[in-house]
């Protein structure tokens, strides 16, 4: 019992999270895109956790989860459930009950493809070497952020035509998760809509716009993954899109007939002729 007792204050040390101040109200469960292919709800999971049970150890869930963050930001008692699957995860590696096998096997891989590399390796090392030390006073912007802070206006002088096509916006998570690092409001972001805008295009928003595509598990052929794509493409079809954007380059691999979001400004502003 004494090992058992240890999952709360191991998941606990490794996520630092409070997992205490669950209060069991599912809105984790009901926000998370993979529950299809899960053992265990979210919430479920959380409930174990508190309990010190080691059955969340061999549970599926936490190696189906996305990380998409979708249940942390939505968590009314600030939990990070996304951080707490990761140190069950963690744990599950450190007690050799769950994937082990399979992960050892990624490393071992990786390890084989560096060694193979090793040239490449050498000259990455070159090349670090003379670059000056890095200050970590660089500040990180997405093109978007650039975009805004140029002036959607300014862009709207550039545009040819109105082209005036449904265009439905996808955010998916890397715009907005985590909230520290997110580029607009989370759950209700604008910045795509207000680029469309700028250049003539018809935004429409749909529901499904900022829930996870999953692509983190489509490598794995997981199943969730084409139901969730499917979900997706059909809520905005449903709210009269005839086209959908992103501005991530897995989401638009993932969802296939999406357009990236510079695409559609060359289609607006001329392409090569305004440079
Ligand atoms: S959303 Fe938060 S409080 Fe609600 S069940 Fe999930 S972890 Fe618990
Ligand atoms: S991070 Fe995403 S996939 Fe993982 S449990 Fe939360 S909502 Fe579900
Ligand atoms: S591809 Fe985009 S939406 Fe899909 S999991 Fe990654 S960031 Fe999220």
């Amino acid at each position: 019992m004494n090992s058992v007792k240890e999952i709360a204050k191991e998941v606990k040390l490794i996520s630092g999270q409070n997992v205490f101040a669950c209060y069991q109200c599912g809105r984790c469960s009901s926000a998370c895109p993979m529950t299809e292919e899960m053992d265990l709800l979210p919430n479920q999971i959380i409930r174990l956790v508190q309990m010190s049970d080691d059955a969340v150890l061999s549970s599926v869930t936490p190696w189906i989860c996305a990380s998409c963050l979708d249940c942390t930001i939505r968590c009314p008692r600030g939990i990070d459930v996304a951080k707490v699957m990761e140190a069950i995860r963690q744990l599950s590696i450190r007690r050799g009950i769950e994937k082990r096998e399979e992960l050892v096997r990624n490393f071992k891989e990786m390890d084989i493809s560096f060694q193979l590399k090793k040239e490449d390796i050498e000259k990455i090392n070159f090349f670090m070497d003379d670059e000056k030390d890095y200050s970590g006073k660089i500040r990180v912007k997405h093109f978007l952020e650039v975009l805004k802070e140029y002036g959607f206006n300014k862009i709207r002088n550039y545009v040819d035509e109105q082209i005036g096509i449904k265009v439905a916006p996808y955010y998916g998570c890397t715009l907005l998760r985590p909230e520290e690092i997110g580029i607009d409001d989370s759950q209700k972001p604008r910045i795509m809509e207000e680029l469309l805008e700028a250049i003539g295009m018809d935004p429409v928003s749909f529901p499904m716009q900022t829930v996870c595509c999953g692509s983190y598990n489509s490598a794995r052929g997981i199943k969730a993954v084409e139901t969730l794509r499917k979900k997706i493409l059909e809520s905005a079809k449903r709210e009269g899109a005839e086209l959908i954007v992103t501005s991530c380059p897995l989401c638009k691999y993932n969802l296939k007939e999406a357009m990236y979001f510079t695409e559609l400004m060359e289609m607006a502003l001329g392409g090569a002729r305004h440079g």
